[in-house]
């Protein structure tokens, strides 16, 4: 049974987190379905560590410290958060009301959508070596599903960030044999997880390798391993049951361009008072949308919010006349801030 909404947000970015707060001032609870495991968006996933100067009246605010901000303040409205899966399909039904669902089978049937999808979907880089697309999911992965599995297994894994080391040092004790693969001898992990990983690369149980992978090796219709080139052009073969790659994710606009909205250069046009996408119903927040003189900055998409929620609220309650109030001295804004 799909769950039944007033409004699903697509994207926990800031402009989506923030979305959550301007609909909650407005009593309207919201549904938000975000592709990563945890908020944030280009904040929390590209540059968390950054700090940023133009957030108003937070002279200098580190991007994650933002996102915890910005959480903090959704609290009270008490938002629905479908983490770690993507809205593959949006399309509108008879009665006008919409049918969302994600690459987990989560389906949603709601009154309004607000598409806040940034640049897109966060998507993990794939290998591009020839054959790699056919023996994903069975022997080439981008992610650990069940650790358990690999015990007694021959691993590589590629990749030299923080996902490929937490990965190496994870399964190490589980697997029978791992190599690491990485093209050059610097890594991006924290250096504390590069230490762990030279120490075990010291006592023989893991192997480091610097080098590019260049073919899939199978023998017989059965995949057998990859052959890396190193930085002298010399190939390698290395032997193994199943091969991990983590080389970070990219984002990518992907079912967004699927759902018949007008889409311009990789954006969707909105209009300036209501941010509605071609589609009455579908609004469209933050870095994904376009409009004259847009600029992709996470400001925009506040102000974006705040007038969207009003928007969807003239769309779900068109007879009830509404009244600006300030959350400094409106009773009723004090009771769903929960500020009594
Ligand atoms: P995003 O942050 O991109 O979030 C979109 C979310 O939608 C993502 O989490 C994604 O996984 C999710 N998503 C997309 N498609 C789907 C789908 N189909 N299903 C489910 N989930 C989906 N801006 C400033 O104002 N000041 C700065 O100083 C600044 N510095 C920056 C520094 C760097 C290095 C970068 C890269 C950007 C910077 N920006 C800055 C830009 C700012 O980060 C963006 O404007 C902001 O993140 C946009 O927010 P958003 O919520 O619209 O989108």
């Amino acid at each position: 049974m799909p769950i039944t909404t007033d409004v699903v947000i697509i994207g926990a970015g800031p402009a989506g987190l923030f979305q959550v707060f301007e609909l909650g001032l407005l009593d309207i609870k919201a549904h938000v379905v975000d592709s990563l495991p945890q908020v944030g968006g280009q904040c929390a996933k590209l540059y968390p560590d950054k700090p940023i100067y133009d957030i108003p009246a937070l002279p200098i605010v580190g991007a994650q410290e933002l996102v915890d901000r910005l959480f903090k303040q959704i609290k009270p409205f008490d938002a629905q958060f479908h983490l770690s899966q993507t809205v593959t399909e949006l399309k509108q039904c008879e009665d006008g009301r919409f049918l969302l669902v994600t690459s987990a089978g989560t389906e949603f049937d709601t009154a309004a959508v607000i598409i806040a999808a940034g640049l897109g979907a966060f998507q993990p880089r794939k290998l591009r070596t020839a054959g790699a697309d056919e023996w994903e999911g069975t022997h080439i992965h981008y992610s650990v599903q069940n650790p358990g599995r690999l015990a007694g297994k021959n691993i590589v894994i590629l990749g030299g960030g923080d996902s490929a080391l937490d990965w190496a040092l994870e399964l190490n004790e589980r697997v029978e044999k791992m190599t690491l693969v990485h093209r050059r001898a610097e890594y991006r992990a924290q250096a504390a997880s590069v230490n762990k990983m030279k120490k075990l690369a010291e006592a023989g149980s893991l192997q480091e390798f610097h080098g590019m992978i260049r073919e899939i090796l199978v023998e017989n219709g059965k995949f057998r391993g990859v052959k890396i080139a190193d930085s002298e052009g010399k190939m390698h073969e290395l032997e193994a049951d199943e091969v991990f790659v983590f080389w970070g994710l990219s984002p990518n606009l992907g079912p967004v361009a699927d759902w018949g909205l007008d889409i311009d250069k990789r954006q969707i046009p909105v209009d300036t008072e209501q941010f509605q996408t071609s589609v009455p119903g579908i609004f469209a927040v933050g870095d994904i949308n376009t409009y004259p003189g847009k600029k992709k900055l996470i400001l925009s998409g506040f102000h974006e919010a705040a007038l969207t929620a009003f928007a969807v609220q003239k769309l779900l309650h068109p007879e009830k006349k509404i009244h600006l109030q300030y959350t400094t001295t409106s009773p009723i804004m004090h009771k769903r801030l929960g500020v009594d």
